[in-house]
């Protein structure tokens, strides 16, 4: 079976950086379980694997645009410190979520100043070149659950 739109795909990988510093390696855990084609891996590594099967492997290098993203100053905003629910989260290199419409953001506080806090909402893999080195462990049909989810359940998917 290969790995198609609506296809549950079971990856082992490792990802690393230009410089090659592992940022984030399925190693030791359970392979990384995803419904292809609805937005749960980067768009750049779903075109990589499409099309594969068990047992491929394949080396994919993702820029920015394709991973998560150029940076922008425009998501480096100020945020007045009255409007954290916690003063004690309130701290450099903190991170939180942030809705901004459909997307969630990670955002690190990067200043403290007497009256606001200095948020980034970049991604911290933005402007990153990803180097991904991928094994695919398994291709199934997804369940009529996972499939009206829109995610994968169970082992190495969703627990809910
Ligand atoms: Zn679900």
């Amino acid at each position: 079976m290969k790995i198609e739109e609506n296809k549950v795909a079971s990856i082992d990988y490792t990802l690393t950086n230009d410089h090659g510093e592992v940022l984030d390696s399925s190693s030791g855990r359970e392979p990384l379980a995803y419904l292809h084609g609805n937005g749960g891996l980067i768009p750049g590594l779903e075109k990589e694997l499409e099309g594969k099967v068990k047992g491929d492997k394949l080396v994919a290098i993702i820029a920015p645009d394709q991973a998560y993203g150029v940076r922008s100053e425009e998501l480096v905003q100020e945020i007045p410190l009255e409007n954290f629910q916690d003063a004690s989260e309130v701290k450099i290199g903190a991170q939180f979520q942030v809705q901004n419409g459909d997307h969630t953001h990670i955002a690190t506080i990067t200043t403290i100043g007497d009256k606001s806090a200095t948020v980034d909402m970049n991604h911290p893999l933005a402007d990153e070149t990803l180097h991904f080195d991928v094994e695919i462990m398994d291709v199934r049909e997804p369940t009529k659950e996972e499939l009206e989810h829109g995610h994968v359940h169970g082992a190495g998917g969703h627990h809910h």
